[in-house]
């Protein structure tokens, strides 16, 4: 039950693009349970913003499966709430706004560089950036502060990008790993807010998603603690405050190798399917 007078607010963010795996599952009922601790609300939401990878038979998968494993939640796609729609591809209008707020400031800026350009600029192998993060973006690939910058189309056709405070040390304080700095420029580079195939990243939708949304903590996995320093700047460029953070450490396999949607052995379903009970997977978290 969550407490009326807690302001304590956390999320689920599952994205709809595979079975939901142990990891996820341990990350999910940490988060759970901060918001049950603090007496507040936890909500759902559906990240189907990935047209490629989304499936719509995962969605019904994912929320079955957390409901299997026990979590409950009070806001969500299924059980609507205040700030709904819960789904993010039906919360377009949001996320536009926010890019025509950093476009009216000058924050963002067109690129028609590949993802192969960067890569080869900076002379990294094209494997060797992970796929679920961002290539330090060159320097000499940004136009210049004062150039022109052209009007925002109503379909969007091109990449743009945020253009991050060369140099300065942006930090935060995990509610688990402690202090976390990270140098804009160096650890990361200039970052896309909106794809050519016209979808916001990750980056603005989950930023502008936990604004709105009111989370005063977010609760996810230590892989992500680099894309906060990101989102932490599109905060700022929007003028709002960040919620706090609370990463969680990312689970192995027993070669030491981070659990992954491919990892399907230890999808909640085939646990589930071998008749293993959800009180027996939650033991091992605590
Ligand atoms: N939807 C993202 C994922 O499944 C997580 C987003 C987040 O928690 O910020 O990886």
């Amino acid at each position: 039950m969550s407490d009326p007078t807690s302001s304590y607010r956390g999320r689920l963010a599952p994205s709809p693009t595979g079975h939901l795996h142990l990891g996820h599952a341990r990350t999910f009922w940490i988060a759970a349970e901060r918001a049950r601790a603090a007496g507040g609300t936890l909500v759902l939401r559906n990240e189907d913003l990935d047209a490629v990878r989304f499936r719509l038979d995962f969605v019904s998968a994912m929320l079955e499966d957390l409901r299997w494993l026990g979590l409950e939640w009070q806001e969500g796609p299924d059980v609507g709430g205040p700030h709904a729609p819960y789904q993010q591809s039906g919360r377009r209008s949001f996320y536009r706004a926010a890019l025509g707020k950093m476009h009216a400031a000058g924050l963002i800026f067109p690129c028609t560089r590949s993802r192969r350009d960067v890569l080869e600029a900076i002379g990294a192998p094209h494997e060797e950036a992970g796929a679920d993060d961002e290539p330090v973006y060159p320097r000499e690939f940004r136009p210049a502060r004062d150039a022109p910058l052209p009007p925002l189309e109503e379909k969007i056709g091109v990449n743009w990008r945020l253009r991050v405070p060369e140099g300065e040390t942006i930090e935060f304080v995990d509610g688990n790993f402690g202090p976390q700095r990270a140098v804009a420029g160096r650890d990361f580079g200039d970052f896309l807010v909106w794809r050519k195939d016209d979808v916001p990243s990750y980056q603005l939708a989950c930023a502008v998603d936990d604004a709105a949304m009111k989370m005063t903590e977010v609760v996810r996995g230590a892989d992500l603690i680099r894309s906060t320093f990101r989102q932490i700047l599109v905060y700022r460029a929007l003028g709002l405050a960040p919620p706090r953070f609370h990463h969680c450490p990312l689970m192995t396999d027993e070669s030491g190798v981070r659990l992954a949607k491919r990892h399907d052995a230890l999808s909640l379903r085939s646990l589930r399917a071998q008749g293993t009970k959800p009180e027996e997977i939650v033991a091992k978290f605590g």
